[in-house]
């Protein structure tokens, strides 16, 4: 309520002016039902299990009910879409409940899928099944991963239906709407600030920026212009080890916009994001995005810097001296290749730092890419080596591999000699194998949300079966766990999920 707001209460589509949000109401839902809440965060939040079984839940999770003394809102923000400027987007189909503080944290309480509002633009401010599936899944997953990002606490049916494709022939394909009820600190994104640059509204925006140095970045002292400097070093920071962690785990996230990027550095919006198979710089999920791949595995540490130029051009009326805002983007550039480097030595199990390192890792990373080869089994696998017998090397990973190896010699004799040099870059290592085995086992996940995993689990649950979805979400509460009972899903991608995953609406 520090903020200016919207003078309109309605949720009427519209370009809104000097207004950091506007106040709406979710749209009533037909015949809601909660299909699975996360234990944790209802803990975070400190309501108990009982509380989420209740009827008074389900409606305020399904937007059927407003919270006492609250009053809901969506925000606005622009966005820079695959590089070009798109004006105002906004909060088309998330709705903030409000803000609430436990345990000292303060979470906003977010539904996406409860209905239009300001910023809906031509869309419906619905979101379907599928997609709320994937959202609910993979946010809570990263987070157990160790992956800086937004949670979920609720996946809901609404009860109405949707309408996203049209079939083959001319009819329409209605699909079950869904709405995940998700959490954050704050879901403010690099847009938010973009919006009021762009319209040279720096007024609010330095309200803006205030209200989030005072509240999620106090301890960089009060604003000013040092401050502002300060903020945005800390976000480059946050944004950075984000990025390496996506790069760890093999998530690519697909819609790397502006409007998608955290201020807090956190994951956010789970739309046709996709995990890695296949150990591939070229891949992405989205399927928009094909063409230039923009946002492909290999590109996203350069994206993320691109969109910190982006953020940086936002803040410079307010601080109106580039050299410092140029400085901190320089030091993302010599950070990131420290970093990187000291992040892949760690997946496997390199922990001095040794002349030629640098070519080694790279060396590894282009037989990766040699024949198709699993990034999670081979980095989970290779574990499994032993000191001074690099000719076990090649059996260890070979389950890695999605062709058979033995049709390949020269792949084989590539991956021979790098054994070779891996055996003896590990003489200036002091582990032993079982201690360097357990380090890269809690750094390289042994189970993660496979893209046919989700279809899975979301095939069952247009069914009305959604045990898939509670199996799912135990198993990757653990994911660097052995769980030998779940050894199914520490598995190759199935020859039918080729090429077919991904959803973004
Ligand atoms: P995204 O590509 O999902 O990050 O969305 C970009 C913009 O489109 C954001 O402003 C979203 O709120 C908006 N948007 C996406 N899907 C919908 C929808 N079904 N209804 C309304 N707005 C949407
Ligand atoms: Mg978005
Ligand atoms: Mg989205």
């Amino acid at each position: 309520k520090e903020l200016p707001a919207d003078p309109i209460m309605t949720n009427s589509i519209r370009q809104v002016e000097k207004a950091c949000f506007s106040f709406v109401t979710p749209t009533k839902t037909a015949n809601p039902k909660v299909l699975h809440v996360s234990p944790e965060m209802a803990e975070n939040i400190g309501i108990t299990i009982e509380n989420t079984q209740s009827d008074y839940f389900k409606n305020i999770v399904t937007g059927n009910e407003i919270l006492p003394n609250t009053q809901p809102y969506a925000m606005c923000y622009g966005g820079f879409q695959f590089g070009n400027w798109a004006g105002q987007l906004g909060d088309g189909r998330a709705i903030n409940l409000t803000e609430l503080l436990h345990n000292n944290q303060r979470w906003a309480i977010q539904l996406k899928g409860a209905g239009k509002t300001p910023y809906s633009r031509t869309a419906d401010g619905l979101a379907v099944l599928r997609s709320s599936v994937r959202e609910y899944l993979c946010s809570e997953a990263m987070f157990h991963l160790g992956v800086p990002t937004t949670r979920a606490l609720s996946l809901s049916l609404s009860g109405d239906q949707v309408l996203r494709d049209m079939l083959y022939n001319g009819n329409p394909a209605y699909e079950k709407g869904a709405i995940v009820s998700r959490l954050a600190p704050s879901f403010l994104r690099f847009g938010n600030y973009q919006i009021f640059a762009a319209r040279q509204d720096y007024e609010t925006l330095k309200t803006l920026v205030d209200y989030t140095i005072n509240h999620f970045y106090s301890d960089l002292g009060s604003p000013s212009k040092e401050t502002y400097l300060k903020f945005f070093q800390e976000v480059t920071n946050r944004s950075l080890d984000m990025v390496l962690h996506w790069q760890r785990v093999g998530f690519v996230h697909g819609v790397m916009n502006t409007d998608n990027m955290s201020i807090l550095g956190l994951t956010i919006d789970y739309g046709p994001y996709g995990w890695l198979e296949g150990y591939d710089y070229g891949w992405t999920p989205n399927t928009t995005d094909a063409q230039n791949k923009r946002y492909r595995y290999g590109k996203q540490p350069e994206m993320v810097l691109w969109n910190l130029y982006q953020l940086a051009n936002a803040l410079y009326p307010l601080i109106d001296e580039a050299a410092g805002l140029e400085a901190v983007l320089e030091s993302y550039r010599t950070q990131y290749d420290v970093k990187y480097l000291n992040m892949m030595r760690s997946k496997i199990g390199l922990y001095t730092d040794q002349e030629g390192d640098d070519k080694f890792i790279q060396l590894l990373e282009e037989n990766l890419h040699l024949i198709e080869t699993d990034m999670t089994i081979f980095y989970r696998n290779l574990s499994q080596f032993e000191n001074g017998k690099p000719e076990n090397g090649i059996a260890i990973i070979q389950d890695a591999f999605y062709q058979s190896v033995e049709e390949y010699p020269e792949v084989t004799a590539t991956w021979t000699l790098w054994f070779e040099q891996y055996n003896q870059r590990l003489v200036f290592e002091n582990e032993t194998n079982s201690e360097r085995s357990e380090k890269m086992n809690a750094v390289n996940p042994k189970y993660v949300l496979r893209n046919y995993m989700s279809q899975l689990a979301i095939d069952a649950a247009d069914k009305e079966d959604y045990s898939l979805i509670d199996e799912l979400f135990q198993l990757l509460k653990n994911p660097y766990a052995e769980q030998p009972e779940q050894q199914k899903w520490f598995a190759k991608r199935p020859d039918w999920a080729r090429d077919k995953v991904g959803c973004s609406m």
